[in-house]
């Protein structure tokens, strides 16, 4: 799905809910569904730079965004509960939700990783996109073929020395993936769950995992757009369960 080539109605009339939607891979996300012509709302801790990718939506005439200002680190069950209220009120359902935001937290050897950053690390990584599925089954359950999507890593699929918390959590992420796509496979509206391995992307966070590395060597967040959209339109539906790569390997 590489070189899926979405049509340009895709995502019309789609509500689709993006965390870490200000900047990376998730801003890049952000634009391209609203592109293909989905309402978009933007979930992230800074609000600046939520602002930012809103204007330029605003700016290029896609349909207009919302703005859900959220710390994923502190963010409490009522917190998302609210964040259920918000949508369910402006939109009535929810057809899309991208878990993109994740924090790095140290590389180091287990035997060094403090416990401080093991829990923020699972709290962001792990414990939000928990929550927050939890709060939107009910809203992508008034959607018709409803699409989650969980972001993982390689070393989220096969460990990898120092990644320590980070690639943990991305494995427990995969289990979320599988458990909830299990789940809800029989539901009646059908609601499909897939999980994303972007791959090396010229990312804030890929620069700081290699520090020595050339950013350039790697695609912009754009380039690996294609299966970001393919897995949250309507050519995907019944494909669920699954762990996909962005990009070749
Ligand atoms: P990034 O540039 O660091 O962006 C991460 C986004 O998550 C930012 O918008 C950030 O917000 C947000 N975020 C972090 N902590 C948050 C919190 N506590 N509450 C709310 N939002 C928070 O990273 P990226 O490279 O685009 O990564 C996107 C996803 O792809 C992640 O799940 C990552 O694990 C995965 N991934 C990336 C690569 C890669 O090569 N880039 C490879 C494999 C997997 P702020 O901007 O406000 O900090």
């Amino acid at each position: 799905m590489h070189n899926y080539e979405a049509p340009a109605d895709l995502l019309k009339d789609r509500v689709i809910l993006v965390t870490g939607a200000g900047d990376g891979i998730g801003k890049a996300a952000a634009i391209t569904y609203a592109r293909y012509g989905a309402t978009v709302i933007l979930l992230g801790r800074t609000l600046q730079k939520l602002e930012e990718v809103y204007d330029q939506i605003e700016s290029a005439n896609y349909p207009q965004p919302a703005i859900i200002p959220l710390n994923l680190e502190s963010a409490v069950d009522k917190e998302y509960e609210d964040v259920s209220v918000q949508i369910e009120s402006e939109f009535g359902r929810l057809d899309g939700l991208l878990h993109n935001a994740a924090l790095l937290g140290p590389r180091t050897p287990i035997e060094h990783y403090d416990a401080e950053s093991w829990n923020k690390v699972m709290k962001v990584n792990l414990t939000a996109p928990f929550l927050l599925t939890k709060a939107m089954i009910p809203l992508l359950r008034n959607s018709q073929n409803a699409s989650i999507i969980y972001t993982s890593s390689s070393v989220g699929r096969k460990g990898r020395a120092y990644w320590g918390g980070y690639a943990i959590s991305k494995f427990g992420v995969e289990g979320l993936m599988q458990v909830v796509a299990d789940e809800l496979d029989d539901s009646e509206n059908a609601i499909r769950a897939n999980s994303i391995n972007p791959g090396a992307t010229r990312t804030n966070m890929r620069a700081h995992a290699y520090p020595a590395e050339n950013p350039n060597n790697n695609p912009a967040p754009e380039e690996i757009m294609p299966l970001y959209l393919y897995l949250m339109g309507a050519d995907s539906v019944g494909v669920s369960g699954q762990a996909f790569d962005a990009q070749p390997k």
